[in-house]
């Protein structure tokens, strides 16, 4: 079997079908066989009502009494209804659905598969899928069922029908994995055709999760080839070797305000030991909100202009490369005066910050292009092809998951001809291990995991908004005497016609109101970069009491005075985002609060109620993959089209394996040209993983 063959050469796809399966990106043989189940019903476990049991089942039955009610919570619609067979009869509801109120046909029969629980005070079935009973029968997989996602743009029908087309020829597909040293047992001829038959045909639940196994492998041996891969040709590429000059680097430690921590000297140690060489770093520094991850910069920084060539910061937003910009060239000066009495030869780095917002931009890119400038701070406007460099050879990324491949490219493409400047990328977003070896597994990585001393713990709150009075603003009065200042963030929904700064001034009204004597002011995304910065700097300084804002403030940005920050509508935002958000107080010596509102009457979901018991980055990283999955955490930018169909990436054992066996792989370049297939397969993803 072909499998880069176009589908129309599947038996049963004419014209029509093509373009429809086209439509969902099936183009070839491979993407149809690809094209794995979702779930798999099995229909021979289904049980009589009168002899159901808690927990998840199938029944055989007719639906009446659909209706559709609204709650007075918001956005949430259940729709109920009640099954019954001949041994009885039971509710079953599903949230959010409403089209359900309507797919059925009360006088015909239906499989139903869901959740049999007891809530509020009776047994239900909950948000059950349902397939009528006639479609199972026609179909040659009766009793136990794959279920495709597909069924939303063509039959199920139709779609088994193709399936079974290929049926005979699935012993002719051709293996993928290779069987190198390192490969497990599982990896053997034909495993490949056995699984993808075993996923579509299965006559066992057994079956299905062999299937699945070793497919699941195979996604994960990919990915990790990937990567690994990746990190060969970054090793092939020249850059300009940085001399580590430890006296130096020591006197410049010895003038720091404060003392580094023990994770902070390792990843300085680490970095330096990297610009050292003649090939790119290609380092992440990884550390929670707070962890001073920008000093470890700043000292590789200082390095390269020692050595005479130059070093950009890249930070995703202008308020954030505004404040990068200020304190870095503070520190900078502090220590050209430090050093100069100690008699130590240094040319302090001349510092510029470029934004889009840059009065004169010409100006400044000459004297970067001459040279005239060592060390550039800027956003996106960096990134634009007139702006040239003398000689950079070292370029820093902040807040690293907030930009695209392709904005990382062209960065990295401003160092001299023929060579490439080492990169660190700097990120808060914990990377759970499980993807450090797989989408990450290029990168090397350095681990701020100490907090500098002296940190309070931030206690999180969970409060539903009715209780704000009596709450809230007594602790918001509390703190605002003290002298300490409050983010307020708004949530914001993107809409056509929405004014989305109305939020942002409507609770910044009310607050003035509420605080006559405070210093309320806002910010927002109707706003222009100037102002904005100008409000930034503002309450930076201590000007402004109170900060109503949308999620602008979220990355990076330092204000040691502002040690309570409240989140409106907190159930709207994931996870990581909260966060980062609560990152943004707590920097300073003083305890440190966040209140997250809540307007539901409900329980608070599982991500409200994690926030509250932690503020480890790293176990609320693992606890959002659980929750979400890789694609969306890592941001539709960087890894949109990372959807791993069938691993899952908690799982370790799988995952040491394939790296195993793919260390073993690359050991031998030329292995690659006898795996063709494998090749081209991989392309994919070495395009995604790669942060060169
Ligand atoms: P992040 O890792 O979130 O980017 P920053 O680099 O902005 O953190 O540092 C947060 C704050 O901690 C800054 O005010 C910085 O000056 C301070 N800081 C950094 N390292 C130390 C340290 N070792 N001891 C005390 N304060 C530190
Ligand atoms: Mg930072």
């Amino acid at each position: 079997m072909d499998l880069s063959a176009p589908i129309e050469s599947v038996k049963g796809v004419g014209p029509k079908t093509a373009e429809v399966l086209r439509r969902v990106n099936l183009r070839t043989i491979g993407d149809l066989v690809y094209c794995l189940p979702r779930v798999y019903e099995n229909y021979q476990t289904t049980v009589k009502i009168a002899d159901l049991r808690p927990g998840k089942v199938v029944i055989r039955g007719k639906i009446s009494d659909l209706r559709l009610v609204r709650t007075s919570r918001k956005r949430l619609t259940i729709t109920q209804g009640v099954i019954r067979d001949d041994t009885g009869a039971i509710r079953t509801l599903w949230f959010n659905q409403p089209y359900r109120a309507k797919q059925f046909d009360e006088k015909r029969e239906y499989y139903f598969t869901g959740t049999y629980e007891f809530k509020s005070g009776r047994y239900q079935l909950t948000s059950p899928s349902a397939t009528l009973v006639q479609d199972v029968e026609q179909d040659s997989a009766a009793g136990f069922q794959p279920i495709y996602s597909a069924k939303s743009v063509i039959k199920p029908q139709t779609f088994h029908k193709l399936m079974d087309g290929l049926r005979p020829d699935f012993t002719k597909i051709p293996d993928l994995l290779p069987l190198t040293d390192g490969a497990p047992k599982f990896i053997t001829k034909g495993a490949r055709a056995e699984a993808l038959y075993n996923s579509h045909f299965p006559e066992s639940p057994e079956d299905a999760e062999k299937g699945r196994e070793y497919l699941a492998y195979e996604e994960l041996f990919e990915l990790i080839l990937a990567a690994k891969l990746n990190k060969q040709e970054n090793q092939r590429l020249k850059s300009i070797p940085l001399r580590f000059e430890a006296k130096f680097i020591q006197a410049i430690v010895q003038h720091l305000p404060f003392k580094l921590t023990g994770a902070q000297r390792r990843a300085t140690w680490e970095i330096l030991q990297d610009l050292e060489r003649g090939t790119p770093m290609n380092r992440l520094l990884q550390g929670d909100v707070g962890s001073g991850k920008t000093i470890v910069a700043a000292l590789a920084a200082a390095e390269a202009t020692k050595n005479g060539h130059q070093t950009a910061l890249l930070a995703p937003t202008a308020i954030l490369a505004t404040q990068h910009f200020e304190s870095l060239g503070e520190l900078f000066s502090m220590l050209g005066g430090a050093l100069q009495r100690q008699k130590i030869a240094w040319h302090m780095p001349r510092i510029a910050l470029l934004t889009g917002s840059t009065r004169d931009k010409r100006q400044l890119k000459k004297l970067i292009e001459q040279g005239e400038i060592d060390f550039v701070v800027g956003t996106h406007a960096l990134l634009t092809d007139d702006t040239h460099f003398h000689s950079l050879a070292f370029c820093i990324i902040d807040e690293q998951h907030r930009f695209g491949v392709g904005q990382r490219q062209k960065l990295l493409l401003k160092s001299p001809e023929n060579t490439a400047p080492h990169l660190l990328s700097m990120t808060a977003t914990p990377i759970p291990r499980s993807l450090q070896l797989t989408v990450f597994g290029d990168l090397d990585v350095s681990l701020l995991n100490e907090l500098p001393p002296g940190r309070q713990p931030i206690v999180t709150k969970i409060l539903p908004e009715v209780e704000q009075r009596d709450e809230l603003y007594p602790a918001m009065r509390e703190l605002l005497a003290k002298g300490q200042q409050i983010y307020w963030i708004c949530q914001v929904i993107e809409e056509k016609n929405a004014n989305t700064a109305t939020p942002v001034i409507e609770q910044a009204k009310k607050l003035a109101k509420l605080f006559p004597k405070i210093k309320v002011d806002m910010l927002h995304g109707k706003m222009k970069p100037d102002e904005k910065d100008a409000i930034m700097t503002r309450f930076a300084a201590g000007k402004i009491q109170i900060l109503v804002s949308t999620t602008v403030v979220e990355v990076g940005v330092n204000v040691p005075n502002a040690n309570m920050i409240v989140i409106q509508d907190a159930e709207g935002y994931g996870l990581a985002q909260l966060h980062q958000l609560r990152g943004r107080v707590g920097r300073g010596d003083q305890p440190a609060s966040c209140y997250l509102l809540t307007t539901g009457e409900g329980k608070p979901s599982r991500r409200l109620r994690e926030m509250e018991k932690s503020t480890d980055g790293f176990h609320l990283a693992e606890v959002d993959l659980k929750i979400r999955g890789p694609g969306e955490i890592y941001g539709s930018q960087q890894h949109g089209e990372l959807n791993l169909q069938v691993a899952n990436l908690t799982d370790t054992q799988l995952i040491a394996q394939a790296s195993h066996h793919a260390s073993e792989f690359v050991k031998h370049p030329e292995n690659l040209q006898n795996y063709s297939e494998l090749a081209t397969r991989i392309k994919k993803y070495q395009q995604l993983t790669t942060l060169n």
